[in-house]
């Protein structure tokens, strides 16, 4: 059978637009359906406008930084709207870009909601495409707990196009989203609480990252309240909202920000029209190549729950344009050392296994940390300190993982990975020469180690 595409991609996101561009590239003929946003969560309200933001919420510690170096400023003001609007005018000029991307690349590019017809067919602003194959690249949507008064709390996507920066916010959750943001209100000088239900936020982290972090904010003056989860909020006759906990107590606040998880975005996509499977949390099930239990259908990032996270859907969607189009350029997407940061104010940078996987994971470990007060603060007030962590494998001499909390951590971490990813060793880490005076150094020049 003619079909109309060699490959019906939904959703121009990090995944969907690579894997697109990609398969273009090696001959075949693709569509790509969007419905919201061209580059998906992370050029519109993800990865690029909250490192936006959190640049913009860094200054204000630069600013009381820099009277430790002779200057003298005059009262620092901040006006959220520029910030928002500068940021909305970048975004657009990404649009563009990925508009061209595609258009150059010589994928058709379909604007509208796509749903699946059948295991070959899409349709699309009433229009039907019969595709060899579909690829679901429709990524996650934010997930807040079903309480009472749940519609009186934003998310991260209405975060990013606030009118108004809030006077006070509860900030809920203790992963990813809800720390960098947490950061991000606070800087921006915001009175922000940070609402996490466990006993230490960043569950998975290791443990000495955590607690680094923990007391890092707690000396910024970020109001941290673990075992505390909300039961309902009520708007008040001033438009102020007020919360309460499960243990009783009661909060005033402005805004109620949930950063809960995501779920992966399958409304009205038509999977019941296919066989697509799911798994038991509800993600795209695939196996190790991203075909569904629909052989025609494929699937790759946030939508299939691995790792959710840009630089994985952009490899994921290399994979499927490699397997499907240039076998013989395929090779597998490797989960093994995957680097990752958050962008907190101090930053956390971590690739490789924690102090508590590895124990776990049966290995003989010893580690080895530093913390120290950075050289740019010692002329200052500041009394932040960063951590640098290391977990060896005593009977191999192998890095299994690297941890910071401080500045750049994640531009740091970067060029970790790779050492790591070559299966470097403690050894090499000593062997190899500092670049002085940097931060970055004290990962090559930790000797003694902290525990075994
Ligand atoms: P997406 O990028 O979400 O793209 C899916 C696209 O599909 C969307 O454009 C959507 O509109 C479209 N779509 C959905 N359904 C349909 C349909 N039926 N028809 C047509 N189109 C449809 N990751 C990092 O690596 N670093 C970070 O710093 C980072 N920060 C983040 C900050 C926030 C606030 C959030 C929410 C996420 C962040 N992430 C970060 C995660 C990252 O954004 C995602 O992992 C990544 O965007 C996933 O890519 P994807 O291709 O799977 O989906
Ligand atoms: P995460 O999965 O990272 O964290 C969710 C948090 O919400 C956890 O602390 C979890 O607690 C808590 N939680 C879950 N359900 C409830 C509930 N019902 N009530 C109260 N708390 C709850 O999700 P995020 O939303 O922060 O981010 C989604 C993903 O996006 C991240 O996992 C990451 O992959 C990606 N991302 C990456 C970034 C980066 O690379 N810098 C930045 C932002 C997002 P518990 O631990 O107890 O389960």
């Amino acid at each position: 059978m003619a079909y109309d595409f060699d490959l019906y991609v939904i959703g121009a996101g990090s995944g969907g637009v690579r894997s697109a561009r990609f398969a273009a590239g090696f001959g075949a003929k693709v569509a790509v359906a969007e419905s919201r946003y061209l580059g998906g969560t992370c050029v519109n309200v993800g990865c690029v406008p909250k490192k936006l933001l959190v640049y913009g919420a860094h200054f204000a510690e630069d600013f009381e930084q820099s009277a430790g170096f002779g200057w003298t400023l005059g009262k620092a003001d901040f006006d959220w709207a520029t910030l928002i609007a500068n940021k909305d005018r970048e975004i657009n000029r990404l649009n563009g870009i990925y508009r061209n991307l595609l258009v150059n690349s010589g994928v058709t590019l379909h604007e509208g909601h796509a749903r699946l017809i059948d295991p070959h067919q899409v349709e699309i602003n009433g229009q039907r495409y019969t595709a060899r194959h579909i690829l679901i690249a429709t990524g996650g949507w934010p997930q807040i707990p079903d309480i009472p008064g749940r519609e009186h709390a934003i998310s991260s996507n209405e975060a990013f196009f606030l009118k108004e920066l809030p006077k006070r916010i509860l900030v809920v959750g203790g992963g990813y989203i809800a720390v960098e943001f947490a950061g991000i209100f606070h800087g921006l000088g915001a009175d922000t609480k940070l609402l996490y239900r466990g006993e230490l936020f960043l569950r998975g982290f290791d443990g000495a990252v955590r607690k680094h972090l923990q007391e890092e904010l707690t000396k910024r003056g970020l109001d941290l309240q673990f075992n505390a989860d909300i039961e309902r909020i009520e708007k008040q006759a001033d438009g102020s909202l007020k919360v309460t906990l499960k243990d009783g107590r009661e909060l005033a606040t402005d805004c109620v920000f949930y950063a809960t998880g995501r779920r992966p975005m399958l409304d009205n996509l038509g999977l019941e029209n296919t066989g697509v499977k799911l798994d038991k949390r509800g993600f795209i099930e695939v196996d190790e190549q991203y075909q569904s239990a629909e052989p025609s259908i494929l699937a790759i990032g946030d939508v299939i729950g691995r790792v959710q996270l840009t630089p994985v859907a952009l490899a994921e969607g290399m994979a499927v344009a490699r397997r499907l189009f240039k076998p013989e350029q395929y090779r597998p997407v490797d989960y093994n050392m995957i680097p990752t940061a958050v962008f907190s104010l101090p930053n956390i940078g971590t690739v490789g296994l924690t102090e508590e996987q590895a124990r776990e994971a049966g290995h003989k470990v010893q580690i080895f940390e530093s913390r120290f007060r950075p050289m740019k603060l010692t002329l200052t007030e500041c009394q932040e300190r960063t951590l640098m962590k290391l977990v060896v494998d005593a009977d191999t001499d192998k890095v299994l993982g690297c941890h910071m909390v401080g500045p750049d951590a994640g531009e740091i971490v970067q060029g970790l990975a790779i050492a790591l990813k070559a299966g470097a060793t403690k050894r090499d880490f000593d062997e190899t020469i500092g670049v002085h005076p940097t931060a970055a150094e004290e990962f090559v020049t930790m000797r003694t180690p902290v525990a075994g």
